[in-house]
């Protein structure tokens, strides 16, 4: 699903953060995004960067908010590795049950990681031959090229 109804804004976590119905350890508020901590943090100080407006996912996500949205990703990423004193950042997104989203309002992590936080990421696969690699390209350049 792409699209988004009042009811599901009605329901949204995330939209009741942005209307101060329910609390957030908020660190950063403009006119189109707010950052706030994440309640289950994969480390400490992991915080979310999302837009007020709600938006289900990054397909549906008009360019320019998207943009503001990365905009606030990128200030937000020096803060916290400079708060937490991280050796890195993460800086991810779900979208779709499948690949992990569970609250569908458009939402960034960003997530402080340490040399030795032991958190591993999965592995990559190689392709089965050059040509498997080939077909997957070529299709998603079509797509590239189709899209509106
Ligand atoms: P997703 O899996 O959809 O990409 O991530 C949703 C994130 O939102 C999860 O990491 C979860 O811990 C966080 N989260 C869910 N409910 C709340 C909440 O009420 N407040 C805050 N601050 N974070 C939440
Ligand atoms: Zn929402």
């Amino acid at each position: 699903m792409t699209h988004s109804t009042n009811t599901d804004q009605e329901n949204c976590i995330f939209c009741k953060i942005v209307a101060g119905e329910i609390a957030a350890s908020k660190v950063y508020e403009d006119d189109e995004t707010i950052a706030f901590l994440d309640i289950q943090p994969v480390n400490p100080g992991h915080t979310l960067v999302i837009p007020k407006d709600h938006f289900e996912n990054i397909y549906t996500t008009p360019v320019m908010t998207w943009m503001r949205v990365q905009m606030t990703a990128q200030k937000v990423a020096l803060a916290v590795k400079h708060a937490t004193d991280a050796d890195g950042v993460n800086i991810y997104m779900n979208n779709e049950a499948a690949a992990g989203q569970v609250v569908p309002h458009t939402h960034v992590h960003i997530i402080p990681r340490y040399n030795d936080d032991n958190l591993t990421l999965w592995h990559g696969t190689a392709y089965k031959d050059p040509e498997e690699m080939e077909s997957f390209a070529d299709k998603i350049s079509t797509e590239l090229k189709t899209e509106n």
